[in-house]
């Protein structure tokens, strides 16, 4: 259309031209210059007019502009057409709508328009091609809303000459893109960093990960666990797992994966959610062979519900070391005796809970021996404490050689330890504990003597069968040590538990508040029982023996209250009365001038080892003003196996003031004759068990014939207690006996009843 034109333009021109030839044709010679003329412009014209035609033509002609434009306009994207120059020709809907312009408005300066879209490129016409041409190239701009839109322009070259360059550019919005690609790095440097934190606070909280798919059998491991294991892959087997672990734990770990296995990780029996709880192990690891063992605690899933739908058993391996320690520590000082060693009274009632706990389940037994050692107060007066730290130990031990298998010993307080002795005897050995006693009893007089030549050692228990003796352990326990106190009352030193005991410890305690009252309201009075020479059949003295008259008449036997006193600490108060009154007593008959005779008391083991006995009873004598020579101080075998240097240095300190000592009951104690040598006695009683059988026992009578040689060989004087009958005294007089002393010859009896057979013994009558 446009070549039409330029046609069109050159035909009018030609008419011109003619006409102007026509109209100056009166002159030929003018209208030949004019033609020249005209020749020449019209060339020259013409020339322009075929360069111009052809630049047009150049720019224009092969590049259907319309159509370009019209495709342009078609295209649903931001698209522009360019020149090299600079300019921009063309400008779609898009294209405007991105600049937020109006189709009234003008582009504007189109290379500002370029240089905003390619602002990075500082395009001059030299090197647009060479930038842009094929390229894509992503720009970022505001439009007029204010909103950043991201546009990737694409460039393609629609014509190019030596006058410059025609270009398309279309551009494909991607601003949503570019967006999440701006989330998505950011989200990405989220994560990095939270996986750095994450990776910090594991290496900072020393936590190590260990998960495995039900189906595998090997364990993922993370970075600290695999330190932890001292591999150097994140993954190890169960089986190299395994060899890693202290052999103790092995089992643990076999339940554990028994369950995992062979149950798919599922537990029979177990509800869905309480199956998916963390569960937790405690495990101790080495990193190698060499290394020593660490203590971690595994908490762990056993089904833990993954997203993907696949169960992941594993957790967390935490170094619990130092807790361990820590726990170590405070059991120790929780659970630990300091003086033995040994489990103290918390543990016994911790572990003995739990044995009471097995025994009900399993129907197996246990026996609970109290155990107490004798005299040991003295043993820590008279040796000091560091020597009675010693003892204890050494008894500590001997009790942990027989509470082995299963049992297990405890020091409950000073000197009270306790026994747990497991019955493994499917009847139910009922003399486990008896046995056990007399080893126990004779290794540590063993010990005694081994370590103290001088201290006899021994020990007293009581004991209960478990759970047969009790509702819990501690009712056991406590039973066991009822039998104990029962024992000390009756002298014995084994004693098992008998729920009638109860009646006996609640009438003896009844009993220890009535003897108060009994002593402060005088209740107490003695009575006498004479003692003959076997020689002449004259009473030569009488033994004072308490009673306890109450209000209403009744007599109590002091073989019921004397051992109640003895617990409670009463006998002092008892001993000291039965002093006085028998002094007293006795120095009244010397001064009504009966015939002299020794007045005897009897002499409680724990009295004996009071510091000022010798002062005590000096005072009394002074008092009463009374010889030491007719005072008599019976003591028991009990009393002798003590402290036998403190007891030989009291008795010297006795016989220097001229006080008589008698060894009552000779022979139902354990002390033997040549231990008795060592004691400064003056004379020695015969028990009444021997005297029992003297008319029918050889053997009986054997042991009381040597005993009266042997005494007499070291100076000590005899008696025969108990003698109630005439052929009694016969043999014993014949065995060299000195006195006797029994019903044969009279009864204890009250004071004037004493005075008036004393009368007698002196003047053959009654006054
Ligand atoms: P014991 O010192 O051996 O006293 C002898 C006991 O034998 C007395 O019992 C006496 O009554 C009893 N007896 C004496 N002759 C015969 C006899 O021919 N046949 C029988 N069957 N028994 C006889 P009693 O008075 O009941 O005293 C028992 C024990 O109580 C005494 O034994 C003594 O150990 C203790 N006792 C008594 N009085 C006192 C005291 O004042 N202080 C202390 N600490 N203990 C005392
Ligand atoms: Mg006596
Ligand atoms: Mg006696």
């Amino acid at each position: 259309m446009k070549n039409n034109k330029i046609l069109l333009v050159e035909l009018l021109f030609a008419v011109l031209s003619i006409w102007v030839l026509c109209y100056v044709s009166g002159n030929p010679e003018t209208a030949i210059v004019a033609l020249r003329i005209y020749v020449l412009v019209l060339l020259v014209i013409t020339v322009g007019l075929v360069f111009a035609l052809q630049y047009y033509q150049r720019m224009h002609s092969s590049v259907d502009m319309d159509r370009i434009c019209d495709m342009v306009r078609g295209v649903n994207a931001p698209a522009f057409i360019w020149t090299s120059d600079l300019s921009t020709l063309y400008t779609n809907q898009a294209m405007d709508e991105l600049l937020g312009i109006s189709e009234s408005e003008e582009i504007g300066d189109s290379a500002v328009l370029l240089g905003r879209l390619f602002h990075s490129m500082r395009l001059n016409p030299r090197n647009a091609a060479e930038s842009l041409e094929g390229k894509i190239y992503d720009s970022a701009l505001r439009g007029r809303d204010g909103n950043k839109r991201y546009i990737s322009w694409n460039t393609a070259l629609l014509k190019q000459n030596k006058n410059g360059a025609l270009y398309f550019s279309i551009g494909f919005e991607t601003t949503e893109l570019e967006e999440a690609k701006q989330s998505l790095t950011a989200y990405a440097k989220d994560l990095s960093e939270s996986q750095n934190r994450y990776a910090l606070s594991m290496k900072l909280s020393g936590i190590g990960i260990l998960l495995c798919q039900t189906i595998h059998d090997e364990y993922y491991v993370s970075d600290e666990a695999m330190e932890f294991l001292g591999i150097t892959e994140n993954k190890i087997s169960f089986t190299a797992f395994r060899k890693k672990l202290h052999p103790d734990d092995v089992v643990v770990f076999d339940n554990y994966l028994n369950k995992v296995r062979g149950k798919g990780g599922k537990n029979e029996g177990e509800e869905e959610e309480h199956y998916s709880r963390p569960r937790m192990m405690e495990l101790r690891i080495r990193s190698a062979v060499g290394k020593p063992y660490v203590w971690y605690a595994y908490h762990y899933h056993d089904n833990l519900q993954t997203t993907s739908g696949s169960p992941i058993v594993g957790g967390a391996l935490i170094d619990i070391t130092s807790e361990k320690r820590k726990d170590a520590t405070i059991e120790k000082l929780a659970y630990l005796d300091e003086v033995t060693e040994i489990a103290n009274r918390n543990k016994l009632i911790h572990d003995g809970e739990e044995n009471y706990r097995i025994c009900k389940t399993m129907q197996t037994s246990c026996w609970i021996i109290a155990v107490d050692i004798d005299r040991f107060h003295i043993v820590n007066d008279t040796c000091g404490y560091d020597k009675g730290d010693v003892i204890l130990r050494d008894f500590a031990h001997v009790l942990c050689k027989y509470a082995a298998s299963g049992g297990f010993a405890a020091r409950v307080s000073a000197d009270n330890f306790v026994l747990v002795l497991h019955d493994y005897s499917d009847y139910g050995d009922e003399d486990l504990p008896i046995r056990t006693m007399e080893r126990i009893r004779n290794d540590f007089a063993k010990l005694s003597t081994g370590v103290f030549s001088s201290l006899a050692l021994s020990c007293s228990a009581g004991f209960a069968r478990m759970p047969r003796d009790g509702e819990s352990f501690t009712e056991v326990l406590e039973h066991a040590e009822f039998a104990l106190a029962m024992g000390r009352g009756e002298l014995s030193y084994m004693m098992g538990y008998d729920a009638n005991m109860h009646r006996e410890i609640v009438g003896q305690s009844e009993l220890e508040k009535e003897l108060a009252n009994a002593i402060a309201e005088r209740q107490l009075c003695l009575y006498y029982q004479p003692k003959v020479s076997l020689a002449t059949g004259k009473i030569m003295g009488a033994e004072a023996l308490i009673r306890w008259i109450k209000p209403d008449g009744t007599m109590v036997s002091p073989n019921v209250f004397i051992p109640i006193a003895e617990r409670t600490g009463q006998i002092s108060e008892i001993s000291r009365f039965v002093l006085w009154e028998a002094c007293q007593h006795n120095a009244i008959w010397q001064r009504i001038q009966l015939t002299p005779i020794v007045i005897s008391i009897n002499y409680a083991s724990g009295d004996f080892y009071q510091k000022n006995v010798c002062e005590n009873i000096r005072e009394v004598l002074l008092r009463t003003d009374m010889d030491a020579k007719w005072l008599e101080l019976e003591l028991t075998e009990r009393l002798a196996l003590g402290d036998i240097n403190y007891a030989v240095q009291q008795m010297n300190a006795l016989r220097e003031m001229g006080i008589q000592l008698a060894m009552d009951d000779f022979g139902t104690g354990y002390s033997s004759l040549s231990y008795i040598q060592q004691l400064p006695l003056t004379l020695l009683k015969l028990d009444r068990s021997f005297i029992i059988e003297i008319e029918t026992d050889t053997v009986a009578q054997e042991i009381v014939s040597a005993v009266i040689r042997i005494a007499k060989s070291m100076n000590i004087e005899t008696i025969a207690e108990g003698v109630e009958f005439p052929k009694q005294a016969e043999i014993l007089r014949e065995m060299g006996c000195d006195y006797a002393q029994g019903y044969l010859y009279g009864k204890p009896v009250p004071e004037m009843e004493f005075q008036k057979l004393l009368e007698y013994n002196t003047f053959g009558r009654l006054t």
